[in-house]
């Protein structure tokens, strides 16, 4: 049996039950992308901080963009399996600057699920073409993990929100089009006083700071957002006023679920390429693999590996389903994200020199990879959110 994780299909633990033949045909299609549009230039995008609006229009006329987005708004009204192919794809070719996965599973379905009717048909069919690129603004300066603390405010004024405050760390923050801003209408309720308003890009009072220098994920832009009375009409509140909170804590597995799909595939495709350097690297008069340390390390990391898809997929097909629990996906998101920074180390570790040269895509992928531990809550919230079901 070929267990290639390569080849469509297949995994370190066998054969994929969670896709079928539609997925993989998808696979097909999302690949030979990748290798044109993206593979190529990724490299210049590391250096430039940023990939062109080119590659946004380019993905969302080959229907990369927005797969699980209903037909009626530009979208292919596919299930999440068609984004999980997408995610691994990046995975796959250590292509991390395109932040499809977070405009199309993160940014789409809140406006998909909450906004009015209105406000879908003027911005969802412009997000399926690329046309609108999507950020959502939850973090601040002074407070990532505790949203109840956050200072952003939204003042109702009239027909109108007028919003105050800062955000940062914002993916996707120098090319948006339009943000999902999280702010606080109801500033004494705490949690309860939450609201998400989406603000479109050009609106008077709303600037983007600097394209922040990261240490990976050099090809995705990162910034912060500054509101200074910022005024948007009532209708762009999504859902309820002070319901944001519990539109986010509904959300999150998927994002949660995002993360661990993208380790589960690096993880495998890295081991991969570590085994063949391995291979081929000669030191002391034979190859590096034949020493048993190293290959102690490498098969310690295969085993790892295959348990991950394993719980991995299970964690996807339950999604699919409609039944992945908060919980779960926070254990999914929690191990995913430790397991791949532990091997990524060693696997750095197995290039010795070569493997901190940054033309090597393990040094890339091992800075890439640091930030799973800490975006989409971190591992410490991860914790928190099993240890309550104790
Ligand atoms: C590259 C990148 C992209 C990002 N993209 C976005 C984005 O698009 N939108 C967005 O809104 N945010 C984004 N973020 C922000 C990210 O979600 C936050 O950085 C993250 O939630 C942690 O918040 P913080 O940085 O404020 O850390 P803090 O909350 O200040 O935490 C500091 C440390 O304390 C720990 N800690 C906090 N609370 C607890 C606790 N209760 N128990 C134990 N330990 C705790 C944390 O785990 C961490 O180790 C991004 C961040 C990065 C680095």
């Amino acid at each position: 049996m070929d267990t290639n994780p390569a080849l469509p299909g297949r995994s370190l633990a066998g054969p994929r039950t969670v896709y079928n033949s539609d997925h993989e045909m998808f696979r097909d299609q999302v690949r030979r992308f990748f290798e044109k549009h993206i593979v190529p230039h990724h490299r210049q995008w590391e250096r430039d901080g940023i990939v062109p609006r080119s590659v946004w229009l380019e993905a969302g006329a080959a229907g990369l963009l927005c797969p699980m987005l209903s037909e009626e708004y530009g979208g292919a009204g596919a299930d999440f399996g068609y984004s999980a192919i997408i995610i691994e794809e990046i995975a796959r070719t250590n292509c991390t600057g395109p932040g499809f996965p977070l405009h199309s599973d993160i940014v789409v379905p809140y406006i998909a699920d909450l906004a009015s009717e209105e406000r879908k048909r003027e911005w969802l069919p412009k997000m399926a073409r690329g046309e609108i690129i999507g950020a959502i603004a939850m973090t601040e300066p002074g407070m990532g993990s505790d949203l109840k603390a956050m200072r952003t405010t939204a003042r109702r004024e009239g027909d109108h929100y007028v919003i105050n405050g800062s955000k940062t760390f914002i993916s996707n923050g120098q090319l948006a089009d339009l943000v999902i801003v999280c702010a606080k209408t109801d500033p004494a309720a705490g949690r309860k006083g939450i609201s998400l308003i989406c603000v479109p890009a050009g609106t008077p009072g709303f600037t983007k700071g600097r394209n922040l220098e990261k240490i990976g994920l050099h090809a995705q832009d990162t910034s912060e957002l500054f509101f200074e009375d910022v005024r948007v009409p009532v209708g762009n509140l999504l859902g309820e006023e002070n319901k944001g909170f519990s539109y986010l804590i509904r959300n999150l597995p998927q994002e949660r679920l995002v993360i661990a799909v993208r380790a589960a595939m690096g993880m495998e495709v890295m081991l991969e390429k570590t085994v063949d350097y391995a291979k081929e690297r000669q030191a002391f008069g034979q190859p590096v693999i034949d020493f048993q340390h190293n290959r102690f390390k490498l098969a310690d990391a295969k085993a790892q590996a295959t348990m991950f898809r394993v719980f991995a997929d299970h964690c996807l097909a339950l999604h699919l389903r409609g039944e992945l629990t908060v919980e779960l996906a926070a254990t999914a998101k929690l191990l995913g994200a430790e397991m791949q920074n532990r091997l990524f180390d060693d696997f750095l570790q197995i290039h010795g020199g070569y493997g901190y040269m940054a033309e090597y895509e393990i040094g890339r992928a091992w800075a890439d990879a640091r930030v799973g531990r800490i975006y989409g809550g971190s591992s410490e919230i991860m914790r928190e959110i099993i240890g309550r079901t104790l």
